[in-house]
C-alpha cells in the first residue's frame, strides 16, 4: 500500500511522523530516506513524540543507533549515514534491534538495503521548489 502525503511546514511534517508511530506496533520497522536536509530529523522528532518520547531526538550518526526507553515501546533509531561496512550492523546487534520488541527507525536505509527485513515501512521524504521552499511530498509505503 502507498500513500502519499504533502507537508508544507516542518509542524506539519513532524505530525505525521507523530501519526505514523501513533500506530506502531512492536517489531515494525521504518526506513526513512531523503536527501540532507529534506526534513529526516524533524519527521523523527515527531515520530518520537507519537511514541510519548518526551526527550529530544538527537542525530546517531556516530553511533549508528540511539535507544529510547521511555515511550510506550522501545525505539531504536538507527542513522546509517557513515557506515563504513555492513559488517558495522552486526557488530552493533542490529538484528537484535529489528527482529525485537520496539519500534526501529532507520535513516539512510538505502546504505544497507541488503539487510533490510523483508516487511517494512518505506518513508521518502522530497522537495519540490516549484511548489514552495517549505513543501515535502512524504511517501509512506508499506512491503
Ligand atoms: P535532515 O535530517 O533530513 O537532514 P532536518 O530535519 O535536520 O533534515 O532539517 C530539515 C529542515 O527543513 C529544517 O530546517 C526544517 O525547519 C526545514 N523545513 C522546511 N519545511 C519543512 C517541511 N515541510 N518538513 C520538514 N522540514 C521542513
Ligand atoms: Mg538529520
Amino acid at each position: 500500500m502507498i500513500e502519499i502525503f504533502e507537508t508544507n511546514s516542518p509542524q506539519e511534517t513532524e505530525n505525521l511522523g507523530k501519526k505514523l508511530a501513533n500506530d506502531a506496533v512492536a517489531g515494525q520497522v521504518f526506513t526513512l530516506i531523503g536527501d540532507l536536509g529534506v526534513g529526516k530529523t524533524v519527521f523523527t522528532q515527531g515520530f518520537a513524540a507519537g511514541l510519548d518520547i518526551t526527550e529530544a531526538i538527537c542525530s546517531p550518526t556516530f553511533t549508528i543507533v540511539q535507544v529510547y526507553d521511555t515511550g510506550r515501546l522501545p525505539f531504536y533509531h538507527f542513522d546509517v549515514y557513515r557506515i563504513g561496512d555492513i559488517e558495522e550492523m552486526d557488530e552493533i546487534g542490529y538484528e537484535d534491534y529489528i527482529y525485537g520488541d520496539g519500534v526501529s527507525l532507520i535513516e539512510w536505509a538505502n546504505l544497507i538495503e541488503d539487510i533490510l527485513p523483508e516487511h517494512l515501512t518505506r518513508i521518502t521524504i522530497e522537495k519540490n521548489l516549484e511548489k514552495g521552499f517549505d513543501y515535502r511530498k512524504i511517501t509512506v509505503e508499506s512491503i
